[in-house]
């Protein structure tokens, strides 16, 4: 995708680590002006100096928790006043949480329901707000899950997020069409990254909740498809305006059986 993206500026969250990371990084290659956004300020920075390495003309990092309407806010009136408009968000942080419906807590439930929905939402409103007003098109993918259209006895809740935000993004696809702005839902099955480390497991001692995110660790990375495909997807659904896209295997066969 060499320079298909440059001139524009690409906003990515949860982007210090897997999906995010190399999808900032793949649009860096292709020439964008990278925003890294990640709670993990660190990890953030660190992506915003190997995307200017691998081709970003500029890329900027920023600390913020996208669960964080207030924080939110902030960062796209920053972020249009010092960068510019974003043509392209990438609403991917998100977090894991595994157990079954009776073993998971209200609090979980608000945990899961806070990064994956409401970050979602958060993004879409102040940076799609934006994009509509200036009135010259952009894009925003939204990381959703095979798990939105798989139902699942242990991840009612993350599940029930990603079927959330497969949902808003088909909505919101079709509210700004006329607009020129595209919406796309990326539904990855699994993808070896570090959501497993900081997942939970609801229901269970710490002790058997860290021996299920080594076993879980395990599982990922003996299937071991890599994030840079999905950051790949990501850029080809932008490029091709795609509004639901499986990615792995697993993905596009429960899709498949979904409809
Ligand atoms: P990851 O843990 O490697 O990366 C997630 C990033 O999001 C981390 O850097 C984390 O710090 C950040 N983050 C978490 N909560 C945040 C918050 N409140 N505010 C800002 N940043 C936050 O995991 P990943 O697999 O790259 O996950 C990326 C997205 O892909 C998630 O939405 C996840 O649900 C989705 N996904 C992952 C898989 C998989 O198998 N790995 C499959 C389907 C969907």
């Amino acid at each position: 995708y060499a320079e298909r993206f440059g001139g524009q500026l690409v906003l990515v969250t949860g982007a210090a680590s897997g999906i995010g990371r190399a999808t900032a990084f793949a649009f860096a290659e292709a020439g964008a002006r990278v925003v890294a956004v990640d709670r993990e300020g660190e990890g953030a920075a660190r992506t915003a100096e190997l995307a200017r390495l691998i081709g970003a003309p500029e890329a900027w990092p920023e600390t913020v928790d996208v669960s964080d309407e207030a924080a939110m806010e902030k960062l796209a009136e920053k972020v249009a006043g010092e960068y510019g408009i974003v043509d392209v968000l990438v609403n991917n942080a998100g977090i894991g949480l595994s157990g079954s419906f009776l073993d998971t807590t209200a609090d979980d439930w608000r945990r899961v329901l806070d990064v994956n929905l409401w970050g979602v939402i958060h993004g879409c409103r102040v940076f799609g707000g934006q994009m509509a007003e200036r009135g010259q098109g952009g894009h925003i993918v939204n990381t959703a899950s095979a798990a939105a259209f798989q139902p699942s006895k242990a991840l009612p809740a993350y599940a029930t997020s990603k079927a959330a935000v497969l949902m808003l993004s088909e909505c919101l696809r079709a509210e700004l069409a006329g607009r020129g702005i595209g919406v796309s839902a990326i539904c990855p099955g699994i993808v070896n990254t570090n959501i497993t480390a900081t997942a939970r497991f609801a229901g269970v001692s710490e002790q058997e909740e860290n021996r299920l995110r080594k076993k879980s660790s395990k599982l990922y990375g003996m299937r071991n498809y890599p994030p840079e495909k999905v950051a790949g997807a990501i850029l080809h659904a932008v490029l091709n305006d795609q509004a639901v896209v499986p990615v792995t295997p697993e993905a596009r066969g429960a899709r498949l059986l979904s409809r």
